[in-house]
Parts: structure tokens; sequence; C-alpha cells
């Protein structure tokens, strides 16, 4: 690759570095490998809105494919402030890698506007979701790329999605999008797919290393859909919840949070903040806070260089995609932390996502005890393959699941050839 690139950013850096030190190890063929440092196709939008004051904005918007070689792409939308074009394409780099791992018929995508969600009314909100589909209708469809919920956009989003699709096709399209609400097709057991897979990698990771998850202190940064559904699956296993944030700040109680009458507060009061009984922390003290488990489950680049010596937990539970920066991870083996890398930790989602399409496609749907089943047999196989990977080839976690996933996404462009 040339020495400028359009994807600059610091994610898509992270990323190239992880894939040409994974391709070393596995001895990849040097024209995969070339391949596979580039996204198949990437397409940027202008997204214009007419405000609530009856101005217009207009908002940058990504699609970005990385490659397709195993099936359709699939990857979340995400609404941030920090969305890019280089992050959007390292995000839709992970998902090839993750879809893999997990043994999914797919690609890997990712997409994101670059906006602050929190700013919006439930009108600017539709709207800019209904335009920056029609925007990105060409790159998705069931049999194409299948987008879902992501940092800063959730259920209702994408009904929003799945409808301005179906209004453009003449017909509803269930298989379009996944993460969508349970009355226009969505699945049983998907709003809590990626919460209750951090668990069950943490099942796997315990037994392992011959403890119970009983007892175990455990903090959660970010209280979103995947914080807080990690936080309560894990109490209910008897693990104490000592620490839990959000983008305002965090709460600490090393006795232990009660995370049903959390749950009552921030339905109240909108954040965790100001939750009784417990002491006020920022972002960057949560992460330093004594526990065994720690889960950070809100943005990027959290466990870093200047931090990472600090971390008191053995385990560390990346719920959020690219939460430890290289340096940071480097720290962290040295130190002995086990840390379930993203591409395995918080694959749950993408695989009751699965679920949910191949459900769509067939209209014919499963309860929720059969997803949760299920999803449990594919993570537990998918930790332990990790696992033994690690430790045949003397590698952490994240060098293991890296090289599994890579190694699929390499092997299906080797028997498809290069076109034409
Ligand atoms: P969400 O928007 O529901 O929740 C995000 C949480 O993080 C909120 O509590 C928010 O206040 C907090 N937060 C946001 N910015 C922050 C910041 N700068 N510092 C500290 N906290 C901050 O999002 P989510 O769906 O729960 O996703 C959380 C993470 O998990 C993201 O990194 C996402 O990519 C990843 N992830 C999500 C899914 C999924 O199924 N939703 C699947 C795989 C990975």
């Amino acid at each position: 690759m040339t020495e400028k690139s359009e994807f600059e950013s610091d994610l898509y850096r992270t990323a190239l570095a992880q894939l040409d030190r994974v391709a070393g190890r596995l001895s990849l063929d040097p024209d995969v490998h070339e391949r596979l440092r580039y996204p198949r196709r990437a397409l940027v939008v202008s997204v214009p809105i007419q405000m609530d004051s009856g101005k217009t904005e207009v908002f940058i918007g990504y699609r970005v494919h990385h490659n397709t070689v195993l099936g359709p792409g699939k990857g979340g939308l995400r609404y941030d402030l920090e969305v890019s074009l280089g992050e959007v394409t390292a995000l839709a780099m992970l998902m090839s890698w993750k879809c893999a791992l997990m043994g999914l018929p797919y690609g890997g995508a990712k997409g994101g506007v670059r906006c602050n969600p929190r700013a919006l009314s439930l009108r600017e909100r539709e709207h800019l979701t209904r335009r920056y589909t029609a925007e990105i209708i060409l790159l998705i469809g069931p049999d194409l790329d299948i987008p879902a919920p992501d940092l800063g956009t959730d259920e209702q989003t994408m009904a929003w999605m799945m409808d301005t699709y179906s209004m453009t096709q003449g017909k509803t399209v269930p298989g379009v999008v996944t993460g969508k609400p349970l009355i226009v097709g969505g699945s049983a057991g998907r709003r809590e797919a990626t919460g209750r897979g951090i668990v069950y990698a943490l099942y796997q990771a315990a037994r392992h290393f011959g403890v119970s998850l009983r007892g175990q202190k455990v903090i959660v940064q970010g209280f979103g859909n995947v914080g807080s559904v990690a936080a309560r699956l894990l109490a209910g296993e008897g693990c104490l919840i000592t620490g839990v944030s959000d983008i305002k700040g965090g709460v600490f109680n090393p006795q232990g949070l009660d995370i049903r009458q959390l749950e009552a507060h921030v339905a109240e009061s909108r954040g965790v903040g100001g939750f009784p009984g417990a002491e006020p922390v920022t972002n960057v003290e949560i992460l330093e806070q004594p526990c065994d488990i720690l889960i950070p489950a809100a943005v990027g680049s959290q466990i870093r260089a200047d931090n990472a010596d600090r971390i008191k937990a053995t385990i560390v539970a990346e719920a959020a995609n690219g939460p430890t920066t290289p340096e940071a991870d480097v720290i962290l083996r040295e130190r002995g932390v086990a840390v379930i890398p993203d591409i395995l930790a918080n694959a749950g989602g993408v695989v009751v996502s699965y679920f949910e399409w191949v459900q769509g496609l067939q209209y014919y749907f499963w309860r929720e005890s059969e997803i949760t089943a299920r999803l449990q047999e594919v993570m537990t196989r998918a930790f332990n393959r990790v696992w033994a990977l690690a430790n045949k080839e003397g590698t952490d976690l994240r060098t293991a699941a890296l090289m599994e996933g890579i190694r699929r996404v390499a092997e299906g462009y080797r028997v498809r050839g290069l076109y034409p």
C-alpha cells in the first residue's frame, strides 16, 4: 500500500498492524495478504436533514464492505461524532475476521454517520436514518449487505431502515437488517445477544482458569445495550458488579451495586450518575478500580499505554470494538492479564443476527430458549477453538482469534481466485 491512505485513522492503522503481524505467522500468500489490506468498496454519502429549527444540516455517512468472499456483508451502523472513513473501514475489517472466526457465511461490513445522536430529536433521527438508508441503498439487501445496530443506534433505527428499504422494493423485506423489533421480524434474544455472548465467553474463561464466576468482582464501562445486559446477567451468575459508567461518568461501590435498582435509576434519570449508595468516578478512574473482570463496553482506545499498567483486573473481556490499543495489549500481556479479544468476546450479537436473518428468510421463528442454546454452543465452540490454538501456538487469545478468522477469509480468497 502507498504511504498516503484514504482510510487514515488510529483504528485502521491498528487493524492493518494486526493483519500484517498475523499474516507473517500464517505465512499467508502475499497476493492474498495484499488484497486483505483494502476494503472491497467504500461509499461516502452526504445526508441532508431538515432540522426541527427549519434549517437544513448535512451529515456525512459511510458504508464499507471490507470483503464479501464468504457471503454478503454484515456489520453494524454507528451514530457517533468520531465516525470517519478510516474508523468504519477498520471496523468492517474486524467484522470480516469476526464472522469468519464464528463460522458465519458473511463478509465484513460497517456503516456510520458522523453525528451526536443524543443531540437529535426523535424526528431528526428518523429523517437521518431514512435519508442515509436511501443514499446507501445500492449497497444493502438481504443477499448483499445486512446492517445491524451498533453504538448510538437501536431497534428503532433498524425498523426505519427496514421500512425505507421495503418502500423502495414495493414489498416488506425483513432480511435487509437485523436487530429489528420483534413485531416486524426481529429475533427473540437479539437485544441481549452481545451481552449474553460475553457471559458465555466468560464461562469458558473461568472454566479454563479453574475458577467460578460466582463472587468475581466485575466493572463495566458503558451501560448501553451491551454493557447493561452483561452486568445484569453476570449479577445473575453471582458476580459482584462493583462499578459501571456511561458517557457522563460512573459509579463505584466495592460491596457491589444492585443492578435492578440501577436500571430503574437509569430509566428515570437517563444516566448512572447520582445512583444512591455509590461513589462517583470518572470514565478514566473506573477502569483502574480493583476488580477481577473488566468489561470495556463503550468506545474504542480506552485501555492505552498510559493506563494499562494500572488495570487491576485479571481478565479483560472486550465488549466494545477495539477498546485496547496495541501498546496496551503488550503491557497487559506482560502483566499476565488475559484479554478475551473483541472479535470473540462480543461476537454474540452477530451470531444471533445470523439467526434472525435465517429466520427472516424462512419466515419461521424460533423460541428464545432455542436461540440462547444455539448461541451458547457457537460461543463455546469458538472460545475453545481459540483457546486450543493459543496454547498450540504459544500466543495470546487475540493473536489466536485473528489467526483463525484471517486464515478462513484468506482461504476463501484462495479457492475463489482473482477475477477476471
Ligand atoms: P450503546 O449506544 O447502546 O451504549 C454505549 C454506552 O457507552 C452508553 O452507556 C454510553 O453512554 C457509553 N459511552 C458512549 N461514549 C462513551 C465514551 N466516550 N466514554 C464512556 N462511555 C461512553 O452501544 P452498544 O450497542 O451497547 O455498543 C457498545 C460497544 O459494543 C460499541 O463499541 C459497539 O461497537 C460494541 N458492540 C455492540 C454490539 C451490539 O450488538 N450492539 C455488538 C458487538 C459490539
